[in-house]
């Protein structure tokens, strides 16, 4: 007897994680030759996952609002603080993944975690393993996804596996020019201009449970951030809310410029002093721009857990 098996990445879910789910049921369900794979999202999808998957003529997946009692799939996560609700009664299967690994289960089940640039790299991989050749319209979701979560390749989590995908993916999606996409891509996603401050701070927001307290980690892309320095004032009112409404200790979001290479910092903090310590740099105003940072998961994150999860 068949039964469904939902594939469904982290919430707030960024293109990686929705392109995973879609390309890993795909491929599932054509190894197995089934249909009982599908793709599942945790939250709504954001707006440039809906423009590609307009460009590639492919359906935005259901929203699963609790899976209690289901059997899942874990793409582009693995905490359970990002997690979909009802998980804690949900059966989870398997984990896909290109992220620290901070999961724990009754039982064993596969885990299939690299520590590539995104998730759609690793499937990528599993179809030219397979010998299945993904068609263009997958292609090219995978394709778009590896080009965001890598910055176009600038990021330090691109590795060279990344770059060998992509130019594979390239040639079955007819994309002539990766560069030249993945940049109108950001151009796409990188404008704030219709955004509330509240959906700009939810935009690519992660939880984090550390040991110190609940941690708001939230990354904007942008090709040029004059933007928010016309919104600072109005950003700020906004995180201190969501600061005190949903009880952080500390709530940080980072615009990053992926032209010049650098982010610019806007933190709400019960601890200040510590922050700055986490950052290495004085904080002005709350705020502060450090050159260089690109990745929340290799540079952002473990500044804030060596201090703050320890
Ligand atoms: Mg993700
Ligand atoms: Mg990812
Ligand atoms: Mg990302």
């Amino acid at each position: 007897m068949s039964q469904t098996i939902y594939i469904i990445g982290h919430k707030s879910p960024d293109l990686d994680s929705v392109a995973a789910a879609i390309a890993f049921a795909n491929l599932k369900n054509k190894l197995e030759n089934t249909s009982d794979y599908v793709p599942a999202i945790a939250e709504e999808i954001n707006q440039i996952t809906k423009f590609i998957l307009d460009k590639f003529a492919i359906s935005t997946p259901e929203v699963l609002t609790d899976a209690s009692e289901k059997k899942i799939i874990l793409v582009d996560h693995n905490e359970a603080s990002q997690t979909v609700n009802g998980f804690e009664k949900a059966d989870i299967v398997e984990i896909l993944d290109h992220h620290k690994l901070n999961f724990q289960n009754d039982k064993p089940i596969t885990v299939s975690i690299k520590p590539w640039g995104s998730s759609c790299s690793i499937i990528a991989q599993m179809y030219f393993d397979s010998n299945i050749v993904p068609d263009k319209n997958i292609a090219g979701l995978m394709l778009s996804a590896i080009l965001d979560d890598t910055v176009i390749t600038k990021s330090p989590t691109c590795t060279e596996t990344d770059k060998a995908l992509i130019a594979k993916l390239s040639e079955l999606a007819s994309v002539e020019d990766w560069q030249a996409y993945g940049l109108e891509m950001f151009k796409i996603k990188s404008s704030i201009k219709n955004f509330s401050e509240l959906q700009i701070i939810k935009n690519d927001f992660k939880d984090f449970a550390f040991k110190t307290g609940k941690f708001g980690i939230g990354q904007v892309e942008m090709v040029d951030l004059s933007e928010v320095d016309a919104r600072m004032d109005a950003l700020f009112a906004e995180m201190k809310k969501l600061h005190t409404s949903e009880n952080y200790h500390s709530l940080i979001i980072f615009f990053t410029d992926i032209i010049n290479v650098g982010s610019r910092f806007l933190v709400v903090s019960n601890d200040l002093q510590k922050i700055e310590e986490a950052l290495g740099q004085k904080l002005e105003n709350n705020t502060t721009y450090i050159p260089g940072i690109l990745s929340r998961k290799k540079q952002v994150v473990p500044m804030f857990s060596k201090i703050f999860d320890n």
